[in-house]
């Protein structure tokens, strides 16, 4: 039952979020005039996170709230969640008319889990406990309470995933009645709480209920897509009518993504050339026809980074602080990390960094293949990584190969990440796609020149520095070593011109990445949504 071929987003870490900072916010709380907002996502920062998706979604609340809106948010309370929080409502949730049974193993020692779909003869249903958390001093966020789906070592990844976020999405729409707030928009993101549109629309707005509440369906990333075998339709107790092509059979499985895509009165994604990548087949991920159909009221808003979580000037992890003004002293940040690492003492030494999910996606395939000539070329280079087997296997290979020039380190590592961005002197992101990229962002406000394939968010965020007096970083086309190599050649020869290079670190710290515009484009959205649920 494992998502087929494409493998649920996550990393394979405890999805614990790192840094605590975003409890502080500065603006004085007023009550909010805006519209209610419930933001929903499987992972929220800094609640829980693998990925850009916990970052977003634990910053974006923020950024609503500071333009008026009621804004409160629901995740799934997993094992990783750590904050404290109070039981608001227990509540019998309708699953569907099958389920998951899952019979624990021993052998050798080793607990073996085997999951298989049962049909008990009638329809089934679940207790959630909601539990109330409060985020940067003044956003709600419910917690939904089910140990035997979230009580697990990994946010995702398991053969039950489509029960276990089924279950989340449905308890969402059963738990409004209880805490006796409905929102005018439902602001879904990725296939996790895909579901929450798609039984809006066929389970409780043909009663009247929820009639007014619109739904925003944001696509973070095609690759995951949350796709099923066919059982699924009976876990997520839809009615066989909807498998087919116009409904939620895609391939043979059945889709979450397209569910979201479907039953959502409006879709984006995360910047907007992602948005026109994804209608187009090498991007599309075989949904790009579904996408075509759906482009009326698909859009594209790039993210934006939070200021107080990301912010050089603040960050205790760092040797020493910074800001624009004062970008000479990340001197002190280089040394510390070489030292950390065990590179070679060289304020020259050209420091490149990498920070990423060890994934295709990510570039390692072009990667890896060119550690060795951007050694030679005598680069110093931070690698901090996890992810697929096969590319961490790839970066151990090579990792004692120059320890003076060469640092790999895989694991998930908060501090270490802002250790990376700010004593680096470039950051690579070589990206096969990228539908919008956080990295790039975060490393220029911490004065790390980015080096990015031009793709998706990134061509939309970084300014090419050999072409524009204002550029930000540099940029490559073609997805190979080569290309890679040659733009890291090319940057190279920039960084020994003090002069212009400091101008372009500056340039790119100075750049507003923050939330303020892209929230604002996001409060448009949700007008919109409004006014087509309304209308319809
Ligand atoms: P993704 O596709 O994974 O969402 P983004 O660039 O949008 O990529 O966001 C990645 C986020 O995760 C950034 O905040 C980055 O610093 C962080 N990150 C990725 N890998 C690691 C790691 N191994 N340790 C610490 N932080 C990481």
């Amino acid at each position: 039952m494992q998502e087929s071929g494409k493998r649920a987003r996550g990393r394979g870490t405890s999805g614990k979020a790192g840094s605590p900072r975003a409890e502080s916010i500065k603006e004085t709380p007023k009550a909010p005039s805006g519209p209610r907002i419930l933001v929903v996502s499987p992972e929220i920062v800094p609640l829980a996170k693998t990925g850009g998706l916990g970052d977003v979604a634990g910053s974006l609340p923020l950024a609503l709230a500071a333009l008026g809106c009621d804004v409160r948010v629901a995740m799934p309370l997993y094992k990783a969640v750590k904050v404290p929080s109070k039981p608001v409502a227990e509540l019998e949730v309708p699953l569907g008319r099958a389920l998951f049974e899952v019979a624990r193993e021993e052998r050798d020692g080793r607990v073996q889990e085997n999951y298989k779909v049962v049909y008990p003869g009638k329809d089934v249903s679940a207790r959630a406990v909601i539990r109330e958390a409060v985020l940067g001093g003044r956003i709600p966020a419910y917690l939904v309470d089910n140990p035997p789906f979230y009580d697990r070592d990994q946010l995702y990844g398991y053969p039950d995933d489509v029960a276990r976020f089924g279950f989340f999405s449905r308890t969402v729409l059963e738990m409004l009645d209880r805490i006796g707030w409905v929102p005018d928009v439902i602001h879904c993101n990725d296939w996790q709480s895909a579901m929450v549109p798609t039984y809006l629309r066929l389970f409780y707005k043909p009663s009247g209920r929820f009639s007014g509440v619109g739904t925003v369906f944001t696509i973070h990333n095609m690759e995951y897509q949350g796709n099923f075998d066919r059982s699924a339709i009976d876990i997520l107790g839809l009615g066989w009518e909807l498998f087919t092509m116009e409904g939620v059979e895609f391939w043979g499985q059945v889709s979450m993504m397209k569910a979201g895509i479907l039953y959502s009165d409006m879709v984006n994604t995360v910047s907007e050339g992602y948005s026109r990548e994804i209608q187009t087949p090498d991007f599309g991920g075989r949904m790009d026809g579904v996408l075509r159909a759906a482009s009326g009221k698909l859009r594209g808003i790039v993210n934006g980074i939070d200021y107080d979580f990301w912010d050089p000037a603040r960050d205790t992890a760092l040797e020493s602080r910074f800001n624009a003004r004062s970008s000479g002293s990340r001197t002190a940040n280089k040394a510390a990390l070489q030292k950390e690492l065990g590179l070679k003492q060289d304020p020259d030494a050209f420091l490149l960094g990498f920070i990423g999910r060890l994934s295709a996606q990510k570039g390692l395939d072009i990667l890896v293949p060119a550690v060795q000539d951007l050694l030679c070329m005598g680069c110093q280079l931070a690698v901090l990584g996890t992810g697929d087997d096969y590319y961490m296997k790839q970066l151990s290979q090579v990792a004692g190969s120059d320890p003076e020039r060469l640092s790999v380190m895989l694991r998930f590592d908060d501090r270490m990440a802002r250790r990376i961005y700010a004593g680096t002197d470039a950051f690579l992101m070589p990206s096969r796609y990228e539908p919008c990229g956080l990295g790039q962002m975060i490393c220029g406000r911490y004065g790390s020149v980015p080096i990015v394939r031009r793709t998706g968010g990134l061509a939309d965020t970084v300014r090419d520095a050999i072409l524009y007096g204002d550029g930000t970083g540099f940029l490559f086309e073609d997805y190979t070593s080569d290309a890679l190599t040659e733009a890291v050649r090319k940057a190279g020869e920039v960084f020994r011109d003090r002069e212009r290079w400091t101008a372009i670190k500056v340039q790119g710290m100075e750049k507003d990445f923050s939330w303020k515009a892209s929230a604002a484009r996001y409060l448009e959205l949700y007008k919109e949504t409004m006014a087509r649920a309304r209308g319809k």
